[in-house]
């Protein structure tokens, strides 16, 4: 079973960036306002994820590392539908396979904590332990046991700017969410989450006073689709390419189809060759899309791309074509 969880986390665990999207995943749906993610040497020699979500009773800890025990999903009809970000039930094996790992946890309403520890996927014993409502999972030595995978580790800089960048595109999403992250003991990054916090502000938090000054508001509804963000105007200065955010129903994910629509619908418009920078939100009923295609759901799949592609031209065209009129 360890060997099955370790051929799973080639695909879901590629570097510490993905075991942290993992962990802070799975606080997000245990419905966080508060998440705390501690590294050391870039993740490779600790990740440690806080949330003060709903947690997870002391008897349900060794299910929560067992292969395909989902607990958000009990039919192929959810998946149909699904909400939340997690629902393989495959992350916590697959990282607990490689690692030296202990999820510690405190269910909301219970008077004590548990831990189990799991060490290159094997399972200790679960222990009682005292922690806030909420859970802490540390992952230490990743791919210890695996060295062929630990080769391709990058520098600590490297895999830490891969997790600064990863939490970047999650505090555009996510406003309503506290987020801090400490590198080395040192407080590197702090998203303010308090009293839901409009998402303009997590913007300029985010990605700067410029910005979010130089880009176009975006806000369209029709035929069951919304569209709503913003969009950088010419006179933003900055390189843009690493400057696209693109979001369906929460989720960040890369879209060529969609990247081609708003980089037509620019140069439609404006002339202009150049990459926009953009922060896009596209919202439509969840069966209209597949967001099961690949383990790490980094890519989805439209029922009817073609109307999403041109829906998100027209928009975007129509948005632009008025701040030239
Ligand atoms: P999935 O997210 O696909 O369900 P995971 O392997 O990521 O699978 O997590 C397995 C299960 O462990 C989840 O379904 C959930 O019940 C529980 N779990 C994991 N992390 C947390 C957390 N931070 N808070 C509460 N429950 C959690
Ligand atoms: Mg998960």
């Amino acid at each position: 079973d360890t060997l099955v969880n370790q051929i799973a986390a080639g695909e879901v665990v590629e570097r510490p960036a993905s075991v942290v999207k993992e962990l802070v995943e799975n606080a997000l749906d245990a419905g966080a306002t508060r998440i705390d993610i501690d590294l050391e040497e870039g993740g490779v020699r600790l990740i440690r994820i806080r949330d003060d979500g709903s947690g997870i009773a002391p008897d349900e800890l060794p299910l929560a590392v067992a292969r395909h025990a989902t607990s958000k999903i009990a039919s192929l009809d959810d998946l149909e539908a699904v909400a939340t970000l997690g629902f393989r039930g495959e992350a916590l094996p697959s990282i607990a396979s490689v690692s030296r790992f202990a999820l510690t946890s405190r269910r909301a309403g219970e008077e004590h904590g548990a831990s189990l520890p799991v060490d290159g996927g094997k399972l200790g014993s679960v222990s009682p332990k005292s922690h806030p409502q909420g859970t802490t999972v540390e992952v230490r030595d990743l791919f210890y046991n695996v060295p062929a995978r630990r080769k391709f580790l990058r520098a600590e800089r490297t895999e830490f700017s891969h997790i600064e960048e990863w939490l970047r595109t999650l505090a555009l999403a996510r406003p309503d969410v506290e987020l801090r992250l400490s590198h080395n003991g040192k407080a590197s990054r702090r998203y303010r989450g308090d009293g839901g916090m409009a998402t303009a502000e997590r913007i300029v938090e985010t990605l700067g006073e410029e910005f979010s000054k130089s880009t176009l508001r975006i806000d369209h509804a029709a035929a069951g689709l919304s569209l709503h963000g913003w969009i950088a105007q010419p006179t933003y200065s900055r390189a843009s390419a690493d400057q696209q955010y693109l979001y369906v129903n929460g989720r960040p994910v890369r879209d060529r189809s969609i990247a081609h629509a708003v980089k037509q619908a620019y140069a439609d418009v404006l002339f202009h060759g150049r990459q926009p920078a953009y922060v896009l939100f596209l919202e439509l009923d969840p069966r209209r899309v597949d967001v099961n295609v690949h383990p790490a759901k980094h890519e989805v799949r439209f029922r009817d791309a073609r109307l999403i592609h041109d829906f998100v031209y027209r928009t975007l065209h129509d948005a632009l074509a008025q701040t030239r009129a």
